[in-house]
């Protein structure tokens, strides 16, 4: 008569440590996602492959903000899903509302018109706020100031490969600021005015603008036009502390003032890319290859076989954007002096 073999139950102290808890320091970090009550299957979906891929052996905390309170499904099910500790913010309303100084009229006169011509999210009032928010408050939102590392993840992202090390600790050891993993083209449409904003900013604060910059990933003519390259902003993993400096601060304030987010439909990601590009030495802006991620409707899948077997990615390769003619990224290892990885001539299209 033989007995049964004994199964561990997920209350037994130990299931989740099975897989084990990576050696090593912990960097001052957290995952940080802006969301709202109807994204929790979106998001859930999105923190199990983080954390299986990651944080399941890191424990990193995960920081939920939102204009609207958490309802108590969202907060049960993220909180059972992350390994670390979660925390729940609700975004004052000065961060999510027109400034005074924006002219509704004028403002609502815009969001008709975007509409009509079909570009996307260019009728949106809450969209606005949201690009708003990521450009320049969610780094200085109560939850954030215990932290000077962010990931940001948003609802139905993938990550394809496991990641075999901590990117924040990467980040930190390699004195990287902001990094990115997909690149590309703006709508022009949605940002007709920024540049000028820009360039009005670097001429009345040439002291922020640094020395080895990336102008070249964002202008082919040294800086009169945009080229509308930017690195994508559903993923970052980036310094607070440099959100938080002057120099980043006065370029928000700056471009806010303009009114481009209210009449145009400027977005966080070009506002992020273009801080980056003027206000970083260049090698400060990290490429994670190894990082493989989709957000709708684009993949960064590794070039390179061995890397996508070693971390058992399970992305097709054809699917990588990296090469592709809409891609920003080979300007990127172009102007830091970098190889690209072996076989990228044959992902051009
Ligand atoms: P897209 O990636 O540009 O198509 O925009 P998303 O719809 O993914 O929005 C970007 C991020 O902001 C996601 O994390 C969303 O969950 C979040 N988001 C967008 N609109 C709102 C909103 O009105 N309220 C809240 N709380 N989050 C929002
Ligand atoms: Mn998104």
């Amino acid at each position: 008569l033989s007995e049964a073999p004994m199964a561990l139950t997920p209350s037994d102290a130990g299931w989740d440590n099975l897989m084990g808890t990576a050696p090593g320091p912990r960097m001052n970090a957290t995952f940080v996602t802006l969301a709202r009550n109807s994204d929790i299957w979106d998001i859930a979906r999105s923190i199990r492959q983080v954390e299986d891929r990651f944080n399941k052996r890191y424990n990193y905390d995960w920081v939920f903000l939102n204009d609207k309170p958490f309802d108590a499904t969202f907060k049960k099910v993220t909180t059972s899903l992350v390994s670390g500790k979660t925390h729940y913010g609700e975004i004052p309303h000065e961060h999510w509302s027109f400034p005074d100084f924006i002219d509704q009229d004028k403002a609502k006169k815009v969001r008709e018109d975007m509409a009509q011509r079909k570009i996307i999210y260019g009728d949106s009032v809450s969209y606005r706020h949201m690009c708003r928010f990521e450009s320049g408050f969610f780094f200085r939102q109560p939850l954030m100031m215990n932290y000077e590392w962010y990931w940001r993840v948003e609802p139905s992202i993938e990550l394809f490969c496991d990641i075999h090390y901590d990117p924040f600790r990467y980040m930190a050891e390699n004195k990287k600021k902001y990094s990115f993993v997909l690149s590309l083209y703006e709508y022009v449409e949605t940002i007709p005015t920024l540049w000028d904003s820009v360039k009005k900013f670097m001429k009345n604060n040439p002291e922020h603008i640094a020395e080895g910059n990336s102008l070249a990933f964002l202008s082919d003519d040294g800086g009169d036009t945009y080229n509308h390259c930017h690195m994508w902003s559903n993923f970052e993993v980036g310094n607070l502390n440099w959100l938080r400096s002057k120099a980043y601060i006065d370029f928000f304030e700056s471009l806010d003032r303009d009114g481009g987010f209210f009449y145009e439909r400027w977005g966080d990601a070009p506002v992020h890319s273009i801080a980056a590009g003027l206000l970083l030495k260049k090698e400060e802006i990290h490429f994670f290859n190894d990082i493989a991620y989709y957000h709708v409707p684009f993949t960064h899948c590794p070039t390179g076989e061995k890397t996508r077997l070693d971390l058992k990615c399970h992305c097709n390769p054809k699917d990588n954007f990296d090469w592709k003619g809409y891609s920003c990224t080979s300007r990127y290892f172009d102007l830091n002096g970098m190889e690209k990885p072996e076989g990228y001539e044959n992902q051009q299209d």
